[in-house]
This record gives C-alpha cells, structure tokens and sequence, in this order.
C-alpha cells in the first residue's frame, strides 16, 4: 500500500512538473516510462535521441593504451607508438563539436547540472576499463585552490560524483593537490607541457594511497601531461596502479608529436585555459 502510494505521489509528480528539453536543441523531451528516477534517465532528460546521434562517441577501433580512435586492427595509436603516452584510459567522446560545446558550458559557463549525465555516461565507460579491477578509488583531478575559489567549483569533482553513482565506489577528492599554479598550456608542445606540469601534484596522503587501485577523472584529455603528472604523483606515493577516464579526448595528431600548427589542439587547449589546466 505504502508502495502503490509512493507510486501514485512520484507519477503525480512527473505529470505536473514542468515539461523538460533538450538541453542542445530545446525540443521538449519524452518523460521516462517508468515513474521513479533511474540513473539513464540523467541522460535521456538532458538530451534527445537526435542529439545524441550528433555527440562524436568513440566506438571501436580504439587505441588499448589512451583510448582515442585507431585506423582498422592497430592496437595502439601513433601517439601510444611514440611513446608519449603511457597511462591507459578511456574516453567518450572526440573534444569536438557537441562535446567541445558542452564541456565549455560546464566549466567556463558553470552549467553545473550538465555535469550529471557526462558523469553517468563516463561512469559507464569506466566500468569496462575496470573490469580487471577489484576495488578501486576515484580521484577527480584537482584544480589549482586559487582557481578553485575563482570558479567556486572543480568540474572533474562533479564528473566524479555523479560517475561513482554508476561505479559504486568511493570518491577521494581530496588525496591529490595542485600544488603549481601551471601557465596556459596553449603554444606548448608535448615535452614543453611536461616540463610545465612536472610536480604539479602532490598527495596528501601517502598512507592511503599505497597498493591502492585508482581512476583519475578529468573533463579532457588532451595530450595526457596532467593526467600523467596526477598519476606520477599517486605512484610515487606507492599506488598499485592508475587509470583515467575523461569526458572528451582531443585527436589532433600533428601537435600531439610536436609539430606546430594544428587548429584542433590550439582549440582543446584554448578550453583548458578556460577551465584553467
Ligand atoms: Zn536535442
Ligand atoms: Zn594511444
């Protein structure tokens, strides 16, 4: 009885709420058929069917190591062969187009509610990258504190939150630190940003961290030099191992090896700054 009226008060509800939209085209949404919230709805009311055709998913082929897109049977990607990258990690989409535009909004313009369902969707990325795992802890990649209470807000804290919903696993937002305010990473090729971002990070405590299992989360993933540098810090301090997940990742390969003059990177790093990596 008490279920049947739970039921009734949270269709009542949904009936009288104000009618959602799409969050890209502003088309109204279709309500979920079930009457009480499930995590996909995150999702499917935020955007519609056709906008969700227009987000740039990376499907397979992908590289095993960093996750971007691969030509036919490769097993790594250019960047992986060179050795630049050597973190593995996953992401959703290319940084391109629909998801330039939504992580922007998140992170330049606070739209902190678009957070929710780009944080189911790579909660839900990660679960394959993690299957090997047993337990394991989210670290959102932490933001500079001066930058921090400038934005008031670190938007890999809210990915975090709402991917550990999808993980069921704990979320440690405060075992890594920012301890460098790093200069824009625009104009700067892969080894310069290393340079930049060399001891970036510190944790705060190691005793926590040793043998432990962890997943960085980020907005994006540009040429990998933060995420690396995050996790250069966590197995200093004796993690067993560290894999990442972002939201987007950014494909241009010219100035990813180094060589200057690619509109994309200039673009990916132009929202870094925005969201002051
Ligand atoms: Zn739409
Ligand atoms: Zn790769």
């Amino acid at each position: 009885m008490r279920f049947l009226r739970t039921l009734i008060a949270e269709a009542e509800q949904m009936l009288f709420a104000p009618a959602k939209t799409c969050y890209l085209c502003e088309r109204p949404l279709r309500p979920p058929v079930l009457p009480w919230p499930s995590l996909i709805d995150e999702v499917l009311m935020s955007f519609c069917p056709t906008c969700l055709r227009r987000i740039p998913w990376v499907v397979p082929p992908f590289c095993e190591r960093c996750g971007r897109p691969v030509a036919g049977d490769e097993a790594l990607c250019p960047i992986c062969h060179s050795g630049a990258e050597t973190l593995k990690g996953r992401s959703l989409a290319v940084y391109d187009g629909v998801i330039k535009r939504l992580l922007d909004d998140v992170s330049v313009k606070g739209v902190r509610e678009l957070a929710d369902p780009l944080g189911y969707l790579i909660g839900v990325v990660a679960e394959e990258l993690v299957r090997d795992w047993g337990s394991f802890v989210i670290v959102p990649v932490p933001l500079h504190s001066e930058r921090l209470v400038e934005r008031g807000f670190n938007q890999a804290d809210l990915l975090a939150a709402s991917a550990a919903r999808v993980l069921r696993r704990p979320v440690w937002g405060d075992v890594l630190e920012r301890k460098k305010a790093t200069s824009p990473q625009n104009r700067l090729s892969v080894s310069e940003r290393r340079i930049n971002m060399a001891g970036a990070f510190a944790v705060t405590r190691p005793d926590r961290v040793a043998n432990g299992r962890f997943l960085l989360i980020d907005d994006v993933h540009t040429t990998g030099a933060t995420l690396s540098e995050a996790a250069a810090a966590l197995m200093r301090a004796g993690a067993a191992e560290v894999r990442f997940v972002t939201v987007g990742v950014a494909v241009a390969l010219k100035d990813m090896l180094d060589l200057p003059g690619s509109g994309q990177e200039e673009n990916g790093e132009k929202h870094r700054k925005g969201s002051g990596k």
